[in-house]
């Protein structure tokens, strides 16, 4: 009996700089989710398919065994903090950078002095609070699940702590950033179990996605 794969994805660009990878692999999506809305996906191969979840989800997946891999952001692995999950490889996609941002007249220097408390609004409480630890600086920190660039401009927070490539949303909504916390990208993560019962099928996927990422480090 052929051993059965189920890939965890997530739509957008994750999935769409993941296809590459997979294709170094030899497998190729028979659907695009974005079109199909189909939440499991069928592969070339009958004992491979992909699931579609949140980007947020994709750890809890592979923990618990439902999916045998993968491929999550370094921010949402730090967040989850990686329980159950081996993380053989940096896959160099979806790179971006985690960043402290205020508004454009907002006077960070001096309000970021150690023993100061300052208001800060983020998707990612665990990395902002020991950013902010690491500084010295006390938190009132208030979680949120999107849109962060709204909260300093209606005074829900002073700062805060999200993801920046270009800079363009910042720009856009009079916002700076003011302090680079990590750079991010996208990494493979492998249920442990099944990394060990499944060895012989793992491995020359493994070995496939870490050729095309040495090629693009
Ligand atoms: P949604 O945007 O639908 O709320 P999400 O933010 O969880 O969901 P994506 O925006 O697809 O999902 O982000 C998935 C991953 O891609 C993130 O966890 C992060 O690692 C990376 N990422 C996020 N934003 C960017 C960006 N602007 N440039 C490059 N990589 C990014
Ligand atoms: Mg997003």
């Amino acid at each position: 009996m052929t051993t059965q794969l189920t890939i965890a994805l997530s739509k957008g660009r994750i999935f769409e700089e993941t296809l590459p990878l997979l294709s170094e692999a030899g497998i190729e999506a028979a659907e695009n989710p974005e079109q199909s809305r189909k939440l499991i996906i069928g592969t070339n191969h009958d004992h491979i398919r992909l699931i579609i979840v949140r980007a947020t989800d994709v750890p809890t997946y592979v923990q618990y065994g439902a999916a045998d891999f993968g491929i999550a952001g370094k921010d949402v692995l730090t967040e989850h903090g990686g329980e159950g999950l081996y993380q053989p490889l940096d896959l160099q996609i979806a790179k971006c950078r985690m960043m402290v941002a205020v508004a454009e007249d907002f006077d960070y220097e001096r309000a970021s002095q150690p023993g100061c408390r300052l208001r800060v609004a983020s998707k990612y409480p665990h990395i902002a609070a020991e950013h902010f630890a690491s500084k010295g600086v006390h938190i009132d920190l208030i979680k949120l699940y999107g849109s962060m660039e709204l909260a300093p401009l209606v005074g829900l927070s002073d700062a805060i702590v999200d993801l920046v490539s270009s800079g363009n949303t910042l720009k856009a909504n009079h916002l700076k950033a003011v302090e680079h916390i990590s750079d991010i990208s996208s990494r493979l993560v492998v249920n442990k179990a099944a990394l060990k019962l499944k060895y012989h099928v793992l491995q020359p996927i493994i070995d496939a996605f870490a050729k095309v990422a040495r090629c693009t480090s």
